[in-house]
């Protein structure tokens, strides 16, 4: 066999690092853009931003040649792989749109189009990335769409990525070459979707198209060779998990097939093929060292040490160890990690070298900017920059020997004992409630009893019309909370202003004719982050930003130590906005699983037990709203499904624990209080009986973007309770037509029956303009008004 034989080694290295920019910068770029200003703008923004973070890289010392990941992806790394391989889907090729460089101002209008959708086209769906809360756009496999690879587009950036390499103020000779990064073709199409005709036979057809596509792969690696690329980064993190509905065994053979294919070329960069989110497997160790690979890398965060004999058919293959985490944001244990350096040297047959476990695009930028937390925590973060000092650290234990990490090891262990012993993490009080929880605590009245209570209690028509929770979020709105932060409104003025938005939320409500009303969640940056910050237990960052999908980012707590309300968080302002109609209004709060989701979260003890200290807080929480008068209650859980391991071996255990810390929550409501529950980010096939298992009394699903699938899953399920499949998808500025909507509401309405449909859009509404919103709004309640009429 000819393999094209590495021009060098692969040096220690991270797999990615943050995209967005440490301000920010690509988001507002972005913003921007779709605001209607110039695309040069965007081109200037993403360019200037390659470059500082080239020159950053290196100057935190990825020096050496291939160190540095060169990510190109603007807004997402499955997006900017679809439109390298040139998959432009029918409806958009139908709308004029064509395969194009994706760094080309055609190319981000592209991007742009795909991400967000247009008046005329509907945009690509957008799934959560394993088990993180990262979201990317789902590419779309159709029997008439062939890939068109965009060599050199890509050839193209490399370029480009190499000649803002030699405008680095910190190069001494020649610019080391960055190392360009891909998702790998296996993991290509396990993440896409089959869509038209052949779907409708079998989503697995996909994965027959395997063969043409490693085919567009050769054209990029050749394009890549060419341009002086010297190793490539081919990423398969599908090869962690097995809950695909592509069959194991049919990626394993897939992963073989693709890898001696593309090791054959001659004319190739070396190929890096790193399996983040989780343990690779033997099987997937055994099939990539079976073929010309270069080096493959591991996981050793969430992953498990692979045995020598696991190894063996690796030999001569460079094993790159993530040991250091890129899902959580604490220091690494170096003498941990050098440990299993240590072992993984007796068990590999081949050089060793140290990477990141993931890509450092789920952490913030920098922990050194951290300058207002309590300085003991603020020493136990590392964030991407710190990690990519661990990373050398650690490969310096590799070359240097013993002596490399000593001080290192006598920083952990200090971290350690002043972890164990700091007043926050362990509070008496938290712990004996916490043992104190009886089974029943967890276990409402009979749902039918309560349905009947409560049809008393409320009175709502057929098919009640709502909202998810949050209206737009205003420049208006934005500015008070941030003039509130900064100081210049002081506590009333902030109470006023915040009243008065919430004032005209009501307002508006009433006037299109909604059934249920919110507040609006004006008071909230974010449905995490505020309870965060009224509960004790969670440092909150001022610059941790990370990126969440397409241009939103979100700086997620952290979850330090036990967790505890000091006094209520939202009644006041729930019981303000219920003084100003005789409609109902709903209680809005942030549910266990999702705020343990959405922030970091101490890694000192089982997750579940976390949860329910949340849960505990969040219970005083319901029982406050419910003795204020507030009669519906939602507790949103759309992390529910995100947090689901990707092993399926592991889901019971997490489905368990999630269900009962969510009903431990909500329990302390009486039969009369509507409990209502709120779920996104579609596929949840998987998760229905927990969704049932919630015991909510009504639950509003995101269903648009998945083509209102998880209609006749629920029906097929049996579900009995109150259910409301959002008819329309929020996360796009596209007005939905009255007609459309009453497609979907009767279809609803047919498979579910009309006693239990609500009628509602799919998510909250804050990242839409009012303009938008109140349409969308009165074309659903005309078109419930349509439906209710026919009943
Ligand atoms: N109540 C929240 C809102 O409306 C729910 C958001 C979500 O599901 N992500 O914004
Ligand atoms: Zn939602």
């Amino acid at each position: 066999m000819t393999t094209a034989p590495p021009t060098h080694a692969l040096p220690p290295t991270v797999l990615g690092y943050p995209r967005i920019g440490p301000d920010r910068e690509i988001k507002k770029a972005l913003e921007a853009h779709w605001g209607g200003g110039d695309v040069a703008a965007l081109i200037e923004a993403i360019s200037s931003h390659r470059r500082r973070t080239l020159d950053h890289l290196v100057g935190l010392g990825l020096e050496e040649d291939s160190a540095v990941p060169a990510d190109g992806a603007v807004i997402d790394q499955v997006l900017d792989a679809s439109v390298l391989l040139g998959l432009v889907p029918r409806r958009f090729r139908d709308a004029g749109f064509a395969a194009v460089a994706p760094d080309a101002p055609e190319g981000l209008t592209l991007i742009s189009a795909l991400a967000r959708g247009t008046s005329e086209v509907e945009p690509l769906e957008l799934t959560k990335w394993f088990d993180t809360n990262y979201h990317y756009y789902v590419p779309e496999i159709e029997a008439d769409v062939a890939f068109a690879p965009q060599a050199t587009a890509l050839a193209d950036r490399f370029r480009a990525f190499r000649a803002l390499a030699e405008q680095s103020e910190r190069t001494v000779g020649a610019a080391p070459l960055p190392r360009p990064t891909l998702l790998g073709p296996v993991s290509f199409l396990v993440l896409a979707k089959s869509v038209g005709a052949a779907a409708e036979t079998s989503q697995a057809a996909r994965f027959d198209r395997l063969e043409e596509l490693v085919g567009a792969y050769a054209a990029l690696l050749g394009a890549l060779h060419e341009a002086g690329a010297a190793w490539i980064q081919l990423e398969e993190p599908v090869l962690s998990s097995d809950g695909w509905d592509i069959p194991r065994e049919q990626v394993i053979a897939g992963i073989s097939s693709a890898y001696e294919q593309l090791g054959r070329l001659t004319e190739r960069p070396a190929l890096f093929v790193p399996v983040s989110y989780g343990t690779a497997g033997d099987d997937a160790l055994a099939a990539l060292g079976g073929t010309a690979v270069e080096a493959v890398g591991i996981d050793l965060e969430r992953g498990a040490l692979p045995s020598a004999e696991a190894l063996r058919p690796l030999a001569g293959t460079t094993l790159a160890a993530g040991v250091v985490g890129g899902l959580n944001v604490w220091r690494t244990d170096v003498s941990r990690a050098a440990a299993l350096l240590d072992t993984l040297g007796e068990r590999h047959q081949g050089p060793l070298t140290v990477s990141s476990s993931t890509s450092l695009q789920h952490v913030p930028h920098d922990a050194a900017r951290e300058t207002q937390l309590d300085p003991q925590v603020a020493g136990w973060l590392a964030f991407a920059d710190q990690k990519v000092g661990e990373v050398l650290a650690l490969a310096g234990h590799l070359t240097g020997g013993a002596d490399a990490l000593e001080g290192l090891r006598a920083d952990d262990a200090a971290r350690r004992r002043l972890r164990e012993q700091h007043p926050q993490v362990h509070v008496e009080s938290v712990r004996s409630r916490l043992t104190a929880v009886e089974p029943q605590d967890r276990r409402r009245a009979e749902a039918e009893h309560r349905r009947a209570a409560q049809e008393t209690g409320l009175g709502l028509p057929p098919l009640p019309t709502t909202t998810i929770g949050s209206f737009p979020q205003t420049g208006e709105i934005r500015r008070i909370r941030a003039a509130h932060r900064r100081g210049s409104l002081d506590q009333q003025g902030y109470e006023e202003a915040i009243r008065e938005q919430i004032a005209d939320c009501v307002r508006r409500q009433e006037d299109l004719g909604l059934d249920v009303l919110v507040h609006g969640e004006a008071e909230r940056n974010d449905m995490v982050q505020y309870f965060a910050e009224n509960l004790e237990g969670f440092i909150t960052t001022a610059h941790g930003w990370v990126q969440s999908y397409g241009s939103r980012c979100l700086r997620p707590p952290i979850l330090f130590g036990d967790v505890h309300r000091p006094a209520p968080i939202t009644v006041d302002w729930i019981r303000y906005a219920a003084s100003l109609t005789k409609k109902p209004v709903k209680g809005m709060l942030t549910g266990p699983v999702t705020i343990l989701a959405w922030s970091f979260v101490r890694d000192d003890q089982p997750l579940a037990d976390t949860a329910d200290q949340i849960a505990l807080a969040l219970r005083d929480e319901v029982q406050d709203l419910q003795a204020a008068g507030v009669k519906i209650i939602q507790v949103d859980e759309p992390a529910l499904r995100e947090l689901l391991p990707l092993q399926v071996a592991e889901r019971p255990d997490y489905l368990r624990w999630s269900v009962e810390s969510f009903r431990l929550s909500t329990s302390g409501a009486n039969a009369a209080t509507q409990l209502h529950t709120h779920l996104c980010y579609s596929e949840f096939e998987t998760v229905i009986d927990a969704i049932d298992a919630l015991d909510a009394d009504v639950t509003t699903l995101e269903a648009s973007r998945s083509g209102f699938e998880v209609v006749s899953a629920l029906s097929e399920h049996g579900f009995s309770r109150g259910i409301g499949p959002g008819v329309w998808d929020i996360h796009s500025p596209r007005v939905p037509g009255v007609d459309e909507l009453i497609d979907r509401l009767r279809l609803a309405a047919e498979v579910l029956g009309t006693q239990r449909v609500w009628s509602n859009p799919d998510c909250g509404l804050k990242t839409r303009g009012w303009e938008e919103t109140e349409a969308s709004l009165r074309h659903l309640v005309n078109a419930t008004a349509v439906v209710r009429a026919e009943l």
